[in-house]
């Protein structure tokens, strides 16, 4: 069994058999892959994860070696990747914020039965937040710059909207990302 690390939130990319890359899963799932020989390990963290007797170095990018069944991909609901829906974007004073200035806001208060979900939770500065406080966003007179949804784009695309120092550096050839800042 593998000894764990908890709580690292690394991530390993995967490329399908012609090197394009087609999702983001975790290096658990990524090391199984391997240990299965169902992918090739193109580049590893420097992080190793131990077992009793053995040490693996954590992959960053796998290949599969046979070409994947395609599923569905949804994007899991998260607080970072509401932000990253929103932009980053206050969803009531429209201004752009990072995450330690974020919070989440149910547009229809929880109180009132708003559940957590993307089309009832959207990004709010902690001011707008504040100034909503309980209530819609009508009560409040604090309309919606955009209606929430759930967002189309799949866990791939969300790795190229992570800011540019969140993705390994491995990946960013991978994923046409600039490097170097
Ligand atoms: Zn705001």
């Amino acid at each position: 069994m593998l000894a764990s690390w908890m709580g690292n939130p690394m991530h390993t990319l995967v490329l399908d058999p012609g090197f394009l890359p087609i999702k983001v899963i975790s290096w658990r799932r990524a090391l199984c892959l391997s240990f299965l020989d169902k992918v090739e390990v193109l580049a590893s963290y420097e992080r190793e994860v131990r077992t009793v007797s053995h040490s693996y170095p954590t992959p960053s990018v796998v290949r599969l070696l046979h070409a994947a069944r395609p599923g569905p991909q949804v994007v899991r609901f998260s607080r970072k990747n509401v932000y990253l829906r929103d932009n980053h974007r206050c969803q009531y004073c429209g201004v752009q914020y990072s995450d330690h200035e974020l919070t989440l806001d149910h547009v229809v208060p929880r109180v009132d039965g708003g559940k957590t979900t993307w089309t009832n939770v959207v990004t709010a500065c902690a001011a707008c937040n504040r100034r909503k406080g309980g209530r819609t966003p009508e009560q409040a007179g604090l309309p919606l710059r955009t209606r929430p949804a759930r967002p189309k784009w799949t866990p791939m695309t969300l790795a190229q909207r992570l800011p540019v120092h969140d993705v390994p550096e491995a990946w960013r050839t991978w994923l046409g990302v600039a490097s170097g800042r």
